[in-house]
């Protein structure tokens, strides 16, 4: 299957524009063919314009025809077999194994959703049934449920080129709840785009849906992925990435004359507490899986813990060297593009450059510049030092952590305290430890969006307790998550309906209740009819 470098419009392909870029693969630094063309605004515009008239038909459609359309969507990206991996392979670097899996999860992803909309409790259906004879005033027949918002603007992620891309959680939980998806296509892997955006198109001709409901634009400038945020029929923009990006789109959202929301996920050090009695008891195996943690996907996941609060003391001192061996034996590792490995090892040096930061080790083996690798590190500083200076709080995309020696108790949670906000948090304690940490995991609970004990928090289940997002600058809306079930949330709103006769109302909200879907009935959870 040869690849035609176009981005797709509503099951058409757009015309040759005058910017084209060439995907690089990071594991020879070598331009890949073929030539790909930037959308341009009448591209954007086309999109957006079909997505909305799509818009009224999609959103009606029964749960039922939904959900057949995201199993197609995950039969049909199966079927692109291994074309799909060796392309996506060869422009991000990450191994065929790890993708064998990822394309497993998009798809799981894809049918989890399914099962979502076809069991039907997402919608939260409320119905107040009218109380003519109540005093002082006779109460309304009052009935609530969330309606999806509208044409979705996706932009694909560059660390999970199928999970969180073209048909990742982004676009499945806005498909799933009745949104038209646009998606932006990462740059740094335009091929796997193209094939995952043919695969859905052939979805939405199989099962018979206005064409409108899907389409990729190509783009390698923020003036494409500015012009869907402002596009008028835009209603939502879902986005993974930088914490610049996610930001001016955000502020672009809200300078709109009608401002959409925008959920961006961006930014983590996911801090991970090592208390004193787990310090004592298992150092060498804490050691050993912070390692695999901050080395895992070469330190590219949201969730990297690239922070570690413990306590000074003899337990502390033995705990360094073996944290220094682990990170000395990391083999180095190929990144996902050259602009992620650049900012990498820029922020390396600005790190070593930070007065009271020490570099205390780095993989033995030397990265190849030419295949785009890079070392593992880690860092060392004391609290006063973390508290004062900024950039030991932002994100460092890559195979580093910073490790910070707190004095006491109190300056651990003084500590915690200086966090801006973040996906994740996790504390390794003894089960006596774990009695004491009230106070570590109150503070904590402000700052993170996930807790985790005794683990890592590296490896995010796709599940309906899932919560992956948290405080900004983790995400700019740290009421909803990103990865689960409860994602689909983001893309709907609640509309109360009034009196309204019995066939005016959506079927979920109809006395028979047809589906049998799960309802607040007068006050109890019930899939009865009223
Ligand atoms: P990125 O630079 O944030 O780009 C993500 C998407 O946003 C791309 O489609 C990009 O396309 C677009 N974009 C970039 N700047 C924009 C702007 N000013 N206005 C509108 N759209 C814009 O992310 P990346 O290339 O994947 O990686 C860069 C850095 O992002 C990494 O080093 C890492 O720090 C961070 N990152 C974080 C996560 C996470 O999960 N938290 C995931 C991936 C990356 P164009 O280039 O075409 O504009």
């Amino acid at each position: 299957m040869s690849l035609h470098g176009k981005s797709i419009l509503a099951g058409h392909l757009a015309g040759p524009s005058s910017a084209t870029f060439q995907a690089i693969s990071p594991l020879t630094g070598q331009p890949l063919e073929p030539t790909f063309h930037q959308g341009t605004p009448s591209d954007v515009d086309a999109a957006l314009q079909a997505a909305e008239n799509a818009f009224q038909i999609y959103s009606a459609l029964s749960a039922q025809k939904r959900a057949e359309f995201l199993e197609k969507i995950a039969e049909e990206i199966l079927a692109l077999g291994d074309e799909l991996l060796q392309r996506t392979h060869l422009e991000t670097g990450l191994p065929l194994e790890r993708l064998t899996g990822e394309r497993g999860r998009t798809m799981g992803q894809l049918r989890l959703f399914a099962e979502v909309i076809r069991e039907g409790s997402w919608i939260d259906a409320r119905i107040d049934t009218a109380l003519p004879d109540r005093q002082p005033l006779p109460r309304p027949d009052l009935r609530r449920m969330m309606l999806p918002l509208g044409p979705v603007v996706v932009f694909g992620a560059s660390n999970f080129p199928l999970a969180f891309s073209v048909a990742g959680g982004d676009t499945a939980s806005a498909l799933a709840a009745g949104c038209p998806v646009v998606v932006k296509g990462h740059p740094a892997h335009p091929g796997a785009s193209e094939l995952v955006a043919g695969a859905i198109t052939k979805a939405a001709a199989a099962c018979g849906l206005p064409a409108g409901v899907f389409s990729l634009i190509h783009g390698t400038t923020p003036e494409v992925g500015l012009a869907l945020a402002k596009h008028p029929a835009a209603r939502a923009v879902g986005f993974t990435g930088s914490h610049r990006a996610g930001r001016a789109l955000f502020d672009a959202a809200n300078s709109r004359p009608e401002p959409i929301p925008v959920f961006a996920e961006m930014s983590s050090l996911n801090p991970l507490i090592i208390l004193p009695g787990a310090l004592a008891e298992r150092g060498a195996q804490i050691a050993e899986g912070l390692k695999t943690s901050v080395t895992m996907g070469v330190g590219q996941f949201c969730t990297k813990p690239g922070l570690i609060f413990a306590i000074a003391g003899e337990d502390f001192q033995k705990f360094i060297p073996l944290l220094q061996k682990a990170f000395q034996a990391a083999v180095p590792a190929t990144m996902l593009h050259g602009g992620i490995c650049a900012s990498y090892h820029q922020g390396l040096k600005h790190l070593e450059s930070i007065t009271g930061v020490q570099k205390a080790a780095a993989s033995e083996v030397e990265p190849a510049i030419d295949k785009t690798q890079a070392e593992a590190v880690l860092f060392i500083t004391d609290s006063a030092t973390f508290r004062k200076e900024s950039a030991l709080h932002e994100e460092l995309f890559g195979p580093q952590t910073l490790l910070v020696t707190a004095t006491d108790e109190a300056d651990l949670l003084a500590l915690i305290q200086s966090l801006n906000g973040q996906l994740t948090a996790t504390v390794h304690g003894t089960t006596t430890d774990l009695a004491g940490a009230g106070a570590v995991f109150a503070a904590l609970q402000q700052k993170a969006g996930r807790l985790v004990v005794n683990g890592f928090p590296t490896g995010v289940e796709v599940s309906p307790a899932m919560q992956h997002g948290g405080p900004y600058p983790a995400t700019t809306d740290a009421r909803f998550t990103s990865v689960g079930s409860a994602a689909i949330q983001r893309w709907a709103r609640p509309v109360c309906f009034q009196n309204f006769p019995a066939t005016a109302l959506p079927e979920d909200l109809q006395d028979a209740n047809p589906r049998g879907v799960m309802r607040l009935l007068n006050g109890q959870l019930t899939r009865a009819a009223v």
